[in-house]
């Protein structure tokens, strides 16, 4: 007997039928003997339809009332797989986070889980009962719900996995695995059996959204076995309740994987914007002047190229924050120019950043040299590039986001034979 926790996105719960489908994946390990406890996030497209009305009623809206609001999504889901899993004969009870409670901090919107004690959870598994938990959402120390921050139901399952000290983590999504890039944009991305924490969260972090990036590092803070599954295919087809080798992605340390390639993955994330700040005085702490009042605001400043100054006073400064993010950034750049002192300042929407990542760069001389040849070859200018030790990050017009991606996945050898 093992203790497994499962946990089901969006389009696997859309509708009835599927929710059906979820059930039966759920009966199969209850009935194999496993002690089961299930995560789900709300049904495909609602979450988006509860933040829209949120802005729709005020864009400047209450963090608080937000997270009353957005967290609803997941409650439905929860109390209709639990009376699904009922009509099957399993012993089933949903439960939201502040009847376990999930504790997190007071960042509404984008709260971090900071304690779940098991021992409520573990009652329920002594029941033989199969607790049926509302993903994304938490207990605020201000006694009010709170919400994880978009695919916060990902971090969830972990987190709860970590708290029961589970034996595997069994993330199923709309794809049967992680893929060497999204298998939408590119349909020769391959499936991985397995992918090292580190490539993982790189590849989160950089756009890949299969799972949110805070899962990933709970997973491996915590040694949690997770694995990234499909839903939809048949609950009862053969090899589905392999305990050992499940069929999917393995996340785990990178001495399990035998074969390490120099490249893993492609990832993409669109709607970045560049700013450009021309001509600014090349003195100590001009960089802070400017970007620590971004900090202040909360906007999240990503890529930074500072130019050689040309005549040893002024340089150029151009960096990259979330397009949405563009307007506040100009305004506080603005609002501060007499102690930054720039004669211009440029702004670019419509960018995007595309990124490769593999732990093979660190012992690997040449990898990015690849990559800007291949878009070069493409035509595709690049407009900023930051590298660490097994990722390169190159920004480029969004419009030639997926040739990048296909080129890119192609010229390292990651096309599907
Ligand atoms: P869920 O609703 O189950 O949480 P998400 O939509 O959040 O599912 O994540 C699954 C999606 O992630 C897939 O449909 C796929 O398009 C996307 N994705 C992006 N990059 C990858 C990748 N490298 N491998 C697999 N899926 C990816
Ligand atoms: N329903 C939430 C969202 O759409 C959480 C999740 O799906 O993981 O962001
Ligand atoms: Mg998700």
């Amino acid at each position: 007997m093992a203790r497994i926790v499962m946990k089901f996105g969006g389009t696997s719960v859309a509708d009835i039928n599927r929710i059906r489908n979820v059930a039966r994946h759920v009966k199969r390990e209850v009935d194999a003997g496993h002690e089961v406890a299930v995560v789900v996030s709300a049904m495909s497209g609602k979450t988006n339809e509860l933040v829209a009305w949120c802005r729709e009623a005020s864009p400047m809206h209450d963090a608080r009332e937000y997270d009353a609001v957005v967290a609803s999504g997941e409650q439905v889901t929860a109390g209709l797989l639990a009376i699904t899993l009922q009509g099957m004969g399993v012993h089933a009870r949903s439960w939201q986070g502040w009847q376990i409670p999930i504790k997190t901090d007071n960042a509404h919107g984008a709260a971090r889980i900071q304690e779940i004690d098991g021992s409520f959870l573990a009652k329920r598994f002594g029941e033989g009962q199969v607790a049926v938990i509302a993903g994304f959402q938490g207990l605020a120390p201000d006694n009010r719900i709170a919400t994880l921050g978009r695919g916060g139901s990902d971090t969830s399952a972990v987190a709860i996995a970590a708290a029961v000290k589970a034996d595997r983590c069994d993330i199923y999504t709309d794809v049967d695995g992680v893929y060497t890039t999204d298998p939408r944009i590119e349909p020769k991305a391959r499936r991985l059996a397995k992918i090292s924490f580190e490539e993982m969260l790189e590849m989160a972090s950089l756009g890949a959204k299969v799972l949110q990036v805070r899962s990933v590092e709970l997973a491996m803070v915590h040694k949690v076995r997770t694995f990234v599954r499909s839903s939809f295919e048949d609950p009862d087809a053969p090899g589905m309740g392999d305990f050992e080798n499940p069929p999917g992605t393995l996340i785990c340390d990178e001495d399990e994987i035998l074969e390490q390639q120099v490249v893993t993955g492609i990832a993409y994330a669109k709607d970045e914007a560049q700013i450009s700040l021309r001509r600014v005085a090349d003195r100590p702490g001009v960089a802070a002047g400017i970007f620590g009042p971004l900090a202040e605001a909360n906007i999240n400043v990503d890529m930074i190229v500072q130019n050689i100054s040309e005549d040893g006073s002024r340089t150029d400064m151009t960096f990259t924050v979330p397009s949405a993010d563009v307007a506040k950034a100009v305004a506080v750049l603005e609002k501060n120019k007499d102690q930054v002192g720039f004669d211009a300042l440029q702004h670019d929407e419509g960018m995007a950043k595309v990124s490769v990542i593999g732990i093979g760069m660190r012992s690997h001389a040449g990898v990015a040299a690849i990559a800007f040849k291949a878009l070069a070859d493409r035509g595709i200018n690049i407009r900023a590039i930051t590298t660490s030790e097994i990722k390169i990050s190159i920004l480029i017009d969004a419009a030639y986001t997926e040739l990048a991606v296909r080129t890119l996945h192609s010229v390292y050898g990651l096309d599907k034979q």
